[in-house]
């Protein structure tokens, strides 16, 4: 009897993309209060091995390797278990549906649009770290949740320390949403200096340890123009007057400030731990105590802003000529920016081609606005394709 009670007391959770950098930190949380929960689906990419591990400690009932390659070794590792164990991406999909409390989406890249939507359409409590769902189909996404009562709740630190601020004032009384950004490892490298960065000195981010296509993004700070993007979908309601704007605060201790109509400012600040924000989400509406450093006021140096210097970092102009420009372009946008991620990464172009062959997809391609997540599809597959083209023009 007390133990149908303890299974009926837990809470049900998922968590597409369990072998990442915010997967692992999710799981950190979830080993500090074990018997709080029961792990409904783990899945990964292509890294059998970690999630062999984190199935034989956290007993999911089912793992998805969403690439089928290393399906039997998976299997192998996990005999004797009563683990169902699948493979590829439409048993990732269809995984995602499984009725849960709670949901982590956090795929990197347009990979986990589809999970997440699949996730959404329960109409459960979605923990969001892919922004790039939000930046090719903001609306589209958007309007799935609404349709499906599920709710929606920001990982990424910047928006997450919004959503606090936000959950203990009035939103009405706003003026004025800022983002803060670290300014990533180049914020004072000079410029002309940018084409010979190479893939390992932009990996090293300064205060995050993070997965490689967003220590990437955060090196040419597009990803803070991702999160403007995400921002505005987020908290930015139709026909608001609300602004939104971005400071650069190499320290990373302030994640997000509100400023309200009698000048106030609310800031957010920790330590920049994912585990912090992702603990947030998980234990909404309360909070609870986790492993990350808590910060030391006397011991701090000081505290710094600077506007950021669009010029050394054109990403952040045109993501939001992007997300002013009412097409399609967020969905361009963010497959260019994730081949050509990659194509830096796997030492094929320069630092300073991602942005401008970014620039070029953008200039010749002007996709109609998608009514839905297949157009969607569509337009990522041919954004990708003009991109790869544009890439062998910079080969190295
Ligand atoms: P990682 O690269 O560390 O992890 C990505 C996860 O997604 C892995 O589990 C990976 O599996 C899985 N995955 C990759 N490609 C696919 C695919 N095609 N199909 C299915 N699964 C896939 O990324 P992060 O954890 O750093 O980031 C995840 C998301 O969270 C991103 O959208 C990022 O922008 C966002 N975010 C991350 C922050 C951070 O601190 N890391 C902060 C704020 C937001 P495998 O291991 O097998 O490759
Ligand atoms: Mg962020």
């Amino acid at each position: 009897m007390e133990l149908i009670q303890e299974i009926e007391n837990k809470k049900s959770i998922s968590i597409l993309g369990s072998t990442g950098s915010i997967g692992k930190s999710t799981l950190d949380l979830i080993s500090l209060n074990r018997s709080q929960y029961q792990i409904e689906v783990l899945s990964c990419f292509d890294n059998y091995k970690l999630l062999a591990e984190q199935a034989i400690k956290f007993k999911p009932k089912r793992v998805v390797l969403s690439d089928p390659k290393n399906y039997n070794e998976l299997k192998k590792l996990l005999f004797g278990t009563n683990i169902e164990i699948l493979s590829g991406r439409k048993s990732l999909i269809e995984s995602a549906s499984i009725p849960v409390d709670w949901v982590m989406s956090s795929i990197v890249g347009m990979a986990g649009l589809e999970p997440t939507i699949s996730a959404v359409k329960q109409g459960t409590t979605v923990a969001l770290a892919n922004k790039e769902c939000l930046v090719s189909a903001g609306n589209i996404f958007m309007s799935e949740v609404e349709k499906n009562s599920a709710i929606l709740l920001p990982v990424d630190s910047e928006h997450n320390g919004i959503f606090q601020i936000l959950n203990l004032n009035s939103g009405r009384e706003v003026e004025k949403i800022i983002l803060t950004a670290s300014g990533g490892p180049f914020l004072n490298l000079n410029k002309d200096k940018f084409h010979d960065i190479t893939p390992k000195e932009a990996l090293a981010h300064p205060n995050w340890s993070m997965g490689p296509k967003i220590s990437i993004d955060s090196a040419t700070m597009m990803n803070k123009g991702l999160e403007l993007i995400e921002a505005h979908y987020f908290f930015i309601e139709k026909n608001s007057n609300v602004k939104l704007d971005l400071i650069v605060h190499p320290q990373s201790i302030i994640h997000a400030l509100v400023e309200f109509i009698d000048g106030s400012i609310i800031l957010q600040m920790s330590t920049p731990d994912m585990k912090i924000p992702i603990s947030y989400t998980l234990n909404w509406p309360c909070r609870a105590s986790n492993s990350a450093k808590k910060i030391d006021l006397a011991m701090m140096d000081k505290l710094t802003f600077q506007d950021p210097d669009i010029e050394k970092f054109p990403a952040i102009k045109i993501c939001k000529e992007v997300l002013y420009s009412d097409q399609g372009y967020g969905v361009a946008l963010n497959a260019a920016n994730e081949e050509s991620v990659m194509a830096f990464l796997n030492g094929m172009i320069k630092f300073t081609d991602i942005i401008s062959i970014i620039q070029n997809v953008l200039e010749k391609y002007k996709p109609e606005k998608s009514t839905c997540i297949s157009e969607i599809i569509e337009l990522d597959n041919i954004s990708r394709e003009i991109t790869k083209k544009e890439i062998s023009k910079c080969l190295m």
